[in-house]
């Protein structure tokens, strides 16, 4: 297993080509822009070496028999499930940020579950393929990023209907070594610092769309591959000094990026998925159920940062007595928790899949995500509110350290007297960075939209089990209603609709 040095250390091999505000990154480890996501992803890899993690942050591959980093772990059972989602809020505790490991993590996962469903049906060979590329990643302890979400173009038509046929990533040319892909991935979370990107298909396909039903992996700087990366808010305050950033070490977000690729070749080996047009809805559901599990996790452990930073400022400027003020950071608090509890419950709730491995709830998996879609923005309204308007009108570090101005701030935007206007303003910026900046918005469409978790949930809650229940307790005999509003009794209706 690497440490975070080693990581950062690997990056340098790497010769990505990643471009932002119309120049090229060089070395993402070295970057200031893009050094602080190194930074986030860099702790997965600390964390490992710590005794005190190690149980929560490796595992022993049931491939190789090696102990290795969890989030190159294939989860073996439901308490595996468990410890990815501790591990997962450890960091989000440790950084603050999003440390962009676990979309690879998934990805691997989902694909492992996937290729072997496949394999059933066709007699393919995706499943092996998957085991070696898996045992590859363990071995060299890499970070894989995950590129599922699509360009998608006219989002009313599907992806070989479309004017441009690119707009989604396909196939181009099937050779007897490989394959040629093209299109391009959308936010693609810790892609220009991960070793690896594991490609998959965005949405259900029919038999028109058998070229863009397509699953690989390539290293960050196959031949082809161009990454632009993101703006995300006040990224440029990464030049001005640390203060301002409020989180100067890990940034916010992931640090995402459009990753095209530009007629890519992918050897045989490294193909998962191939025209199996059947397959892309569940590969994109099995992913879609590990991500959202995620999200309890990793937002909660960012969120306990929030409240620490909240309280803080509360205390820093003398309100923290005040009932509201205790009530208000106990409903943080209590937000916080009940996604925590989803997570878990998701979790806990997990199954075997045919292929040995195990994955969540679906049902409650989502419920988890539609959640984070939601508390985050009421706990960062509260922060917001209990800081006060200050989280937006605080001076500048260079404003502060200016002889001219530094007396006059240290003066006037003191709170209590014990302590230093440095701190609070340290704090505040904290505030800012966690409850104005890109995490809210990540909140609502990572892992994808809120009418995506909508749609699953309707899918999997069985409302007609409910529905009969219903009757049963009100005495209606089963057939009674249904047959007078459709004809037919309900039985007969769902099995026709089957
Ligand atoms: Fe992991 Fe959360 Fe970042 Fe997704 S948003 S990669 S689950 S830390
Ligand atoms: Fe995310």
């Amino acid at each position: 297993m690497m440490t975070g040095k080693e990581y950062i250390e690997s990056l340098r091999k790497y010769r990505p080509k990643i471009y932002f505000m119309g120049r090229r990154i060089e070395s993402v480890a070295d970057d200031p822009i893009t050094a602080p996501h190194v930074n986030a992803a860099a702790m997965t890899y600390e964390l490992a070496h710590d005794p005190r993690y190690e149980d929560v942050m490796t595992a022993v591959s049931h491939l190789t028999g090696e102990r290795i980093n969890r989030f190159n772990h294939i989860h073996q059972s439901t308490e595996d499930l468990v410890k990815k989602v501790r591990m997962i809020r450890v960091l989000g505790q440790k950084t603050g940020s999003c440390f962009q490991r676990c979309v690879g993590c998934d990805a691997m996962n989902a694909i492992y579950i996937t290729s072997y469903n496949i394999d059933r049906k066709y007699g393919t060979e995706y499943h092996e393929r998957v085991r070696q590329y898996i045992k590859y990643v363990q071995k060299n302890d890499l970070m894989p990023a995950g590129a599922m979400t699509d360009v998608k173009g006219d989002r009313s038509k599907r992806p070989s209907q479309q004017a441009d046929k690119d707009l989604y990533v396909r196939i181009v040319e099937k050779r007897e070594d490989g394959i040629v892909v093209r299109g391009a991935k959308a936010h693609i979370t810790g892609a220009v610092n991960s070793h690896e990107i594991i490609v998959m298909p965005t949405r259900a396909l029919e038999a028109d769309d058998k070229d863009y039903a397509v699953s690989f992996a390539v290293p960050v700087d196959a031949e082809g591959v161009k990454m632009i990366f993101g703006r995300q808010t006040n990224d440029l305050r990464r030049l001005d000094g640390d203060m301002d950033c409020g989180n100067a070490k890990y940034a916010t977000v992931g640090g995402e990026a459009l990753v095209i690729f530009d007629d890519v070749f992918v050897p045989w080996e490294r193909v998962f998925m191939c025209g199996e047009y059947d397959f892309a809805g569940e590969l994109v559901e099995v992913f879609a159920t590990f991500h959202r599990q995620n999200y309890g996790a990793c937002k909660v452990g960012v969120a306990d940062v929030l409240i620490g930073a909240t309280a803080n400022v509360a205390e820093m400027q003398g309100i923290a007595r005040a009932s509201h003020v205790v009530d208000k950071i106990t409903e943080m608090i209590h937000l916080a928790e009940t996604c925590w509890c989803c997570t878990l419950a998701c979790s806990y709730e997990g199954f075997r899949t045919p292929s040995g491995a195990y994955m969540p709830n679906q049902l409650l998996a989502n419920v988890t995500k539609l959640n984070i879609t939601r508390f985050p923005y009421e706990w960062s309204r509260i922060a917001q509110d209990i800081t006060g308007g200050i989280v937006i009108t605080l001076p500048s570090e260079k404003d502060y350290r200016n002889p001219e101005t530094r007396d006059l701030i240290e003066k006037y935007l003191k709170g209590v007297a014990e302590t230093p206007t440095e701190q609070r303003m340290r704090m505040i910026r904290l505030v800012e960075n966690l409850s104005i900046g890109a995490e809210l918005p990540e909140s609502m469409h990572g892992a994808g939209s809120p009418q995506a978790q909508k749609i699953m949930i309707a899918r999997r809650s069985n409302l007609e089990m409910k529905k009969e229940m219903a009757r049963i307790i009100a005495g209606i005999k089963e057939d009674e209603h249904f047959r007078k509003i459709r004809g037919v009794t309900e039985r007969e209706f769902f099995s026709k609709l089957k």
